[in-house]
C-alpha cells in the first residue's frame, strides 16, 4: 500500500474556475471533483461497502464524534482502525463534530476550551477539545481528518462571527500541535502538487466568518500561514440565501492557491455543487441522496421522482431511462413505489444506492466535460434539461 499524500490538477477549464484533480492517499486514488456519501456511524445507511462500491463512490465520510461515543475509538482501533472495521478499503474522511456544535446547539456550551455536550444516549456531560478530536481521529485512522471548528446559525451578527472565527483559528493551531502521529511529520507543508510523502494522514483546516466577507477572507489567508495541505469551506449552507452564499465561497476560492484541494462541507444539491465547482471547489459531501432516497425521492436525469406519488403506480419504466445502475436495470417504479407503500427496507437501499449513483455519474459527467473544454456548456444543458421539476 502506498503511504503517499499527492494532489494534483490534471486538468483545468477555460471559461470557469473548474479543475480536475488526482488525489492519493494511503487507500487509493479518487478523481475530483468528488462527492463522499456520508457514513456517520461508519456505515452509509442502508448499503453494505459493495453497493457504496457498485453506485462508484470511491470516497466516504465518517463522523469522529459520533463514533467516539459508539462504540469508542479504542474498540476501532483495537480492531485494526476504522477501514478494517466497517470493511471500506478506499479513502474515509472523518468530520470532527464541529457540526454537531451547530445542530444540536440546545444541548451544547461552547467555551475557548472546547464544546461541552450533552450526549444524546445517556445524558452524560461530554467535553470536547481540540487536542481530544485529534486523539479521537489518529486512532480511527481515517485518511484526512478535520479539526473542531465553530460554525454558528445563520443570522448572526459580526461579533459573535469573529468570535467563533477566532476560536475556531486558535483550535486549528491547536489541532496542528497536538498531532502525534509519527508518520506525520511533514503535515504542515503543502501537500499539494509535489507529490511527497505525508504519512497516514492529513488535517484541513477549516474556513469560518459566516456571511461576513472580510472575516471570510481573514479566516482563509490565516490559516493559510499555518500550510494545512487543504482547505474546508465550513459554516455555509446553513440559510443563508444562494447569493450570499456563492459571494463568500468566491471570496475564499479566489485566496486558496490552486495547488491545495477545496472542500465544501454538508452542500449538497447537485445544481449547487455545479455552481460551486465553477468556483474551483473540489469536494462534497451531503446527507442528501441517502435522506431523500430514504423518503422515495430519487434524483434522475429529467428531475426528482418521487415514488409515493400514485402516477408511478403501475409505470414499467425504471426510475431513470439514461442511468446504469443496479436498481434502473432490474426494478420499475411501481415496484419500487410498492416497497415503499409496504414499508420494505430493500426500497430504502435500492433508492438510496440509484441516488449515489447519479451523484457519482454527476461527478463523472463533470470531470469529463472540465478536460473536454465544455464544461460551461455542461452546466448550461444541466440547468436547462430538468430545473426542480417533481414527477
Ligand atoms: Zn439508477
Amino acid at each position: 500500500m502506498a503511504n503517499n499524500f499527492s494532489f494534483k490538477l490534471i486538468a483545468t477549464d477555460r471559461s470557469t474556475k473548474a479543475r480536475v484533480g488526482e488525489f492519493s492517499t494511503p487507500h487509493g486514488t479518487f478523481q475530483t471533483p468528488a462527492f463522499m456519501p456520508v457514513a456517520t456511524q461508519a456505515t452509509v445507511k442502508t448499503l453494505s461497502p459493495r453497493d457504496i462500491k457498485d453506485a462508484k463512490a470511491s470516497i466516504i465520510l465518517c463522523n469522529a464524534y459520533h463514533l467516539s461515543r459508539r462504540p469508542g475509538e479504542d474498540i476501532i482501533k483495537e480492531l485494526g482502525g476504522l477501514h478494517n472495521f466497517m470493511n471500506w478499503n478506499g479513502p474515509i474522511l472523518t468530520d470532527s463534530g464541529g457540526y454537531q456544535v451547530f445542530s444540536l446547539s440546545k444541548l451544547t456550551k461552547v467555551i475557548d476550551d472546547g464544546v461541552e455536550f450533552k450526549s444524546e444516549p445517556d445524558g452524560n456531560k461530554i467535553f470536547l477539545t481540540p487536542e481530544r478530536v485529534i486523539e479521537i481521529e489518529e486512532a480511527l485512522g481515517p485518511d484526512i481528518i478535520m479539526p473542531l471548528d465553530q460554525p454558528v446559525a445563520y443570522p448572526t451578527t459580526a461579533e459573535l462571527a469573529r468570535l467563533a472565527m477566532e476560536r475556531t483559528l486558535n483550535w486549528a493551531k491547536r489541532s496542528l500541535a497536538a498531532q502525534k502521529r509519527k508518520d506525520q511529520t511533514r503535515l504542515r507543508q503543502p501537500a499539494c502538487g509535489t507529490g511527497r510523502g505525508y504519512g497516514g494522514q492529513v488535517l484541513f483546516g477549516i474556513i469560518q466568518g459566516a456571511t461576513f466577507k472580510e472575516l471570510r477572507k481573514e479566516c482563509t489567508e490565516r490559516l493559510l500561514e499555518m500550510e494545512f495541505p487543504g482547505y474546508a469551506i465550513g459554516g455555509l449552507s446553513v440559510g443563508e440565501n444562494n447569493d450570499l452564499m456563492f459571494e463568500m465561497l468566491q471570496t475564499m476560492t479566489d485566496i486558496i492557491p490552486e495547488t491545495h484541494p477545496r472542500y465544501f462541507m454538508g452542500m449538497g444539491t447537485p445544481a449547487d455543487m455545479l455552481r460551486s465547482i465553477a468556483m474551483g471547489v473540489d469536494m462534497f459531501d451531503c446527507v442528501l441522496p441517502t435522506r431523500n432516497g430514504r423518503n422515495g425521492w430519487a434524483f434522475t436525469s429529467k428531475g426528482i421522482v418521487r415514488l409515493r406519488n400514485s402516477v408511478h403506480k403501475n409505470d414499467p419504466a425504471p426510475l431513470d431511462e439514461n442511468c446504469q445502475c443496479y436498481t434502473c436495470h432490474n426494478f420499475s417504479r411501481a415496484y419500487l413505489r410498492h416497497l415503499f407503500n409496504a414499508e420494505e427496507i430493500l426500497g430504502l437501499s435500492l433508492v438510496s444506492s440509484h441516488n449515489i449513483y447519479y451523484y457519482q455519474t454527476l461527478m463523472e459527467n463533470v470531470r469529463q466535460a472540465i478536460k473536454a473544454g465544455t464544461f460551461a456548456d455542461f452546466m448550461r444543458d444541466f440547468s436547462a434539461g430538468k430545473g426542480e421539476s417533481v414527477t
